[in-house]
């Protein structure tokens, strides 16, 4: 097939030479390509504005067999989520999951469910108000994590092998997927309270709108929120870039 048509979104743009936009698209049905929009960069080509991150459309892809190559043929826009774009807070969010999809290679086999999982947060992202942006991405974070089957066990201490009860603490290190229970803890480990895991236990296996009916404090939510990052990028084997440069956002 040469000519395809597929529903993706934008994860990033890049120049290649003056005027062309190289942009890597995660496809509902063909996972992460890279194709390149030729000319987009100068001011009166049809593809200027469509071709920013984030946004969801539908792709007219031209793949070049013997070269290997895809190039953007035309666009229809579903939305640009411009909500998104307007609230910082949102913006370092959505590019965080965006980090993650790409370090992830696009969530190996299970693309179409990820891609799914991510279209349904940027909407819960750019619907909800600021205040509620942290619990969508908490969601969308422990969601991925499930679905690559990478959600750390946070029932069992990895060091003595001890079921720890669930109204006990649990204790982790940063990049790692570890768990430890309160007599195996040591230097460096964070908390996540046992309100934080039960909060985890519930609301992952509920539906996403339901899971934002469940109230959860601003303090325990960041402790949560710390031990979700700090789960991904143990899963990613590396830190998020967005993390480091969005430290005081997110
Ligand atoms: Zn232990």
């Amino acid at each position: 097939m040469r000519n395809l048509i597929t529903e993706a979104i934008i994860l990033r743009k890049y120049r290649i030479g003056e005027i062309h936009k190289g942009l890597v698209i995660f496809s509902k049905d063909l996972g992460l390509i890279n194709i390149i929009a030729h000319g987009a960069y100068t001011l009166k080509n049809r593809f200027r504005t469509a071709t920013e991150p984030l946004t969801h459309s539908i792709f007219y892809i031209y793949r070049n067999p013997v070269k290997d190559s895809y190039k953007l043929t035309g666009i229809e826009p579903l939305s640009e989520h411009k909500e998104i774009t307007y609230s910082v807070k949102k913006y370092f969010i959505a590019s965080l999951w965006a980090e993650t999809i790409l370090k992830s290679r696009g969530g190996g086999e299970s693309y179409t469910e990820l891609f799914c999982l991510f279209d349904k947060s940027l909407v819960f992202l750019s619907e909800l108000p600021d205040k509620d942006a942290d619990i969508v991405s908490i969601q969308f974070s422990g969601r991925f994590l499930m679905l690559n089957g990478s959600m750390p066990d946070i029932s069992v201490c990895s060091l003595c092998g001890q079921y720890i009860p669930e109204n006990e603490n649990v204790f982790y290190l940063p990049l790692r997927d570890l768990i430890y229970c309160t007599n195996c803890k040591h230097d460096g480990c964070s908390l996540l309270p046992a309100g934080g895991r039960a909060y985890l236990s519930k609301t992952l296996q509920q539906d996403i709108r339901q899971a934002f009916k469940t109230g959860i404090g601003s303090v325990l939510r960041n402790t949560v929120k710390q031990f979700i990052y700090n789960a991904m990028e143990g899963y990613i084997d590396t830190p998020l870039k967005s993390l480091q440069s969005g430290g005081g956002i997110l």
